[in-house]
């Protein structure tokens, strides 16, 4: 929980205590700063801790047995302390751009107050001495923890000219921590400094951001603000994009609804947000009624196209367009063992899930009543769990021959006609997967191949 009074004291591990107490004795001032303690302050765990000390990087390089020279150029050393690897900076007065046209060289400082002023937004510009156990906070960190409210430090337009990565940071920030913006800081984006970030940073931020539980808001920011267009403008083209009385949203909110509603995993969320992003180009009207025909598998198309430009890794890809081309699945909770067969035969036994989680999330973010939803999909779930646990066969690496066992029973050679034995063999057993033994298998295979001699035979006549 957030606090109700100032805490006197943060719980700073134990390790970082001591770097901290090795730099004072040396005569060097230390604080922990950053992430760590606002996330403390907000009664979280932090993932990591950063010191801020006015020594520069060679001075703590000789203070300590185990260090990194990770970003020396910058300030930072990584100190080794008790197995953990803690990152010791040295207060600077400006910070690093992020279009990678990094400072040449860094101005080091020996005042607190120049470090937390470069600093972007006053949560993250709090300084605590975990050994006199207070705090530094003049932007007023504290007191915007505790009113949840994202503020720059200093004037947004300024700060957001200077490096804008924060412009993304601060969406990022508000959606994880559930965090207002500052009505200032949310009119002080301008779309158009985006440019100047390069795509794998923004890639970063919106790996961050899209797994955060308050993703409307920032979303919805992103697009008022015209960040959307900039970014990801195939979606901006979903605002407004009617889709008949069984949706309650245009194609954008309702993505945007479906993206919260799924887990919080990178490509669930990414599929979620942009399943319908084909609707726009695919859109009829037929009779009065609406039509999107094709959109998933154009979809898939512009899917693998929008993150291979953001940079995303292909794996990431793969999964993610997967699952855009199959959300329009026909299967239902009553159809017939075979045609679920065929289906997870289709999309493959470790997409089988997501593809329903995604058509549940698809579902839910409609007008349709939660209750039938979560019923038809519990169906649905039980349905796949059954087929999937009679171990049947869903690839052709899962019959009870290979394409050795064909070469040498037949006598021919490996290649495309090897292939599509296989192949047969594979829609036979989905058909009858009692036939899934090797014999009987030899033996279809041997009646395909004979009638494939013959009718080569009658056609050289
Ligand atoms: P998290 O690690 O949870 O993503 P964080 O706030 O710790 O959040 P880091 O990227 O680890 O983020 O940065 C550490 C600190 O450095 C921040 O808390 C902030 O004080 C400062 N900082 C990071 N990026 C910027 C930036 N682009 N401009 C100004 N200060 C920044
Ligand atoms: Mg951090």
């Amino acid at each position: 929980m957030i606090f109700r009074r100032l805490p006197k004291s943060l719980p700073v591990p134990g390790f970082v205590t001591s770097i901290c107490q090795t730099l004072r004795s040396s005569g060097y001032q230390a604080y922990v700063v950053g992430g760590g303690v606002r996330d403390a302050l907000r009664g979280e765990t932090p993932k990591d801790w950063d010191i801020a000390t006015d020594a520069e990087p060679s001075a703590v390089e000789k203070l300590f047995p185990e260090t990194i020279p990770t970003g020396k150029r910058f300030g930072t050393i990584t100190v080794r302390e008790s197995n953990h690897l803690i990152e010791v900076t040295t207060f600077r007065q400006d910070a690093d751009y992020s279009d990678g046209r990094r400072p040449d060289s860094v101005r080091y400082s020996n005042d607190i107050h120049e470090d937390l002023r470069r600093r972007d937004f006053t949560i993250n510009a709090i300084a605590y001495d975990p050994l006199e156990q207070n705090f530094v906070d003049p932007h007023q960190g504290l007191r915007d923890i505790h009113r949840r409210l994202l503020r720059t430090v200093g004037d947004p337009t300024e700060r957001f000219r200077e490096d804008a990565l924060r412009m993304l940071r601060m969406l990022r920030l508000a959606a994880v921590l559930e965090f207002k913006i500052h009505r200032t800081a949310r009119s002080s984006i301008h779309s158009d400094w985006i440019a100047s970030v390069s795509l794998e940073r923004i890639r970063d931020e919106l790996s961050l951001l899209l797994p955060a539980k308050n993703l409307a808001p920032s979303l919805t920011l992103m697009h008022e603000s015209g960040l959307l267009r900039a970014i990801l403008p195939e979606l901006a083209d979903c605002v407004g994009v009617n889709q008949g009385s069984r949706h309650k949203w245009d194609v954008f909110f309702h993505s945007v609804r479906a993206a919260e509603i799924i887990k919080p995993e990178l490509h669930l969320r990414l599929a979620a947000l942009l399943h319908d992003m084909a609707k726009p180009k695919t859109r009829t009207v037929q009779n009065g009624d609406i039509h999107f025909y094709g959109h998933d598998e154009l979809g898939e198309t512009m899917v693998t196209n929008v993150l291979s430009r953001l940079r995303f890794s292909n794996r990431l890809i793969q999964k993610t367009a997967l699952l855009v081309r199959h959300h329009m699945f026909q299967i239902q909770p009553d159809s017939s063992p075979k045609a679920i067969r065929r289906f997870i035969a289709k999309v493959g036994r470790d997409s089988i899930y997501d593809v329903l989680e995604l058509r549940r999330a698809d579902a839910l973010a409609m007008r349709i009543q939660p209750r039938q939803t979560h019923h038809y999909f519990q169906l649905l779930y039980q349905r796949v769990a059954e087929v999937l646990a009679e171990d049947h066969v869903f690839t052709v690496q899962d019959l009870a021959v290979n394409g050795y066992d064909l070469m040498e029973f037949l006598q021919i050679p490996p290649g495309p006609y090897l292939g599509d034995i296989l192949d047969f063999l594979f829609d036979h057993v989905m058909e009858d997967p009692n036939d899934n033994r090797r014999k009987v298998l030899l033996q279809i295979a041997r009646d395909y191949h004979a009638a494939h001699e013959s009718s080569e035979s009658s056609t050289r006549e």
